[in-house]
């Protein structure tokens, strides 16, 4: 990732790709004290436009405040960083990752709290989970690591730290062959992806875990909006994993993994062992609104 062209945002300046770099005693490096995001631009027939920007924005800010981190730019300055790497990269679509860490100022449990910086990089980026997978469907595995407990690292907040739990269950999934983890939360109920809220179809109806332990997606919203303009109900409860061995049909929700249906959970087929109809239609919905071909969420892109 290091060796490319382009530019990076970096404390309110482009600075060359290869240039973006920071001291190996950067504090955030060692512990993990840092907030991010994940945010996609998508080709419209008007050029490039970010997705959900404000909305992602405000969680950034969010996961800054639930680590008392101060950011030393505004929630315009952050926005118009996301808008500016995309054109000055010339993408027409494309992931962006905006970043709070902090500096090498010092070492030591106490962060340097007046040492904060922020980048924004963008570069395309397909479909996280493949192609094949958003068409037909990913097989998952219920990961042997548990979801964060609420009081031990803050589920609310997208922290850099957080996603150690994350990779080690990813990692552990697609070691034994799968696409991706189901993390179960510490009572051993449903909560999410190692990336992705989850979503199961029952009877015509959508059931997706509360929130207690899960990230606050915004895709998850998105399709909380979707379902409502289908005339679905959409249940927020516990659910456990033979619930999902017997839904009709699941899905993944993110960013990065947009609408990705589960054929298969722990070696157990999903309903039809593909897409199903309804998530085909709410995928095509979602794809409909994240391109600008849906007039009625024209609100939710921003331009570059
Ligand atoms: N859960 C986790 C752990 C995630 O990392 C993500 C990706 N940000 C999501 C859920 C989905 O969130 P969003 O739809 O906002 O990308």
């Amino acid at each position: 990732m290091a060796d490319r062209d382009g530019v990076i945002w970096y404390d309110g300046k482009m600075v060359p790709w290869r240039e973006a770099t920071t001291h190996v005693l950067t504090h955030t490096l060692h512990y993990g004290m840092g907030v991010f995001e994940g945010v996609r631009a998508y080709e419209t027939s008007t050029g490039p436009a970010i997705f959900r920007l404000q909305d992602h924005t405000n969680r950034l800010f969010n996961s800054a405040k639930i680590l008392n981190m101060t950011l030393p730019f505004t929630r315009e300055e952050i926005n118009a960083a996301h808008i500016a790497v995309i054109k000055e990269n010339g993408l027409k679509s494309g992931y962006m990752r905006p970043m709070a860490f902090y500096g090498s100022e010092k070492l030591g449990i106490a962060p340097p709290k007046k040492d904060v910086h922020i980048i924004v990089a963008a570069w395309p980026w397909g479909a996280y989970l493949g192609e094949d997978g958003l068409a037909k469907g990913i097989r998952v595995k219920t990961s042997s690591f548990s979801r964060h407990h609420v009081n031990v690292t803050m589920c609310k907040a997208k922290a850099n730290g957080n996603y150690m739990n994350s990779i080690m269950a990813h990692d552990e999934a697609a070691a034994d062959g799968y696409d991706e983890a189901l993390l179960l939360d510490v009572d051993g109920f449903v909560a999410e992806g190692s990336g992705e809220n989850i979503f199961v179809v029952r009877a015509g109806k959508l059931y997706t875990p509360d929130l207690t332990s899960c990230l606050d997606g915004i895709t998850r919203n998105t399709i909380f909006q979707i379902a409502t303009e289908m005339g679905l109900q959409v249940i927020e409860k516990r659910i456990t994993r033979d619930e999902v061995y017997i839904c009709d049909e699941a899905f993944f929700t993110g960013t990065a993994a947009e609408v990705t249906p589960i054929r298969e959970l722990d070696n157990r087929t999903i309903g039809c062992g593909s897409r199903g109809p309804i998530t085909t239609e709410i995928q095509k919905r979602y794809f409909d609104i994240v391109q600008g071909r849906n007039s009625h969420h024209a609100d939710w892109l921003t331009a570059c």
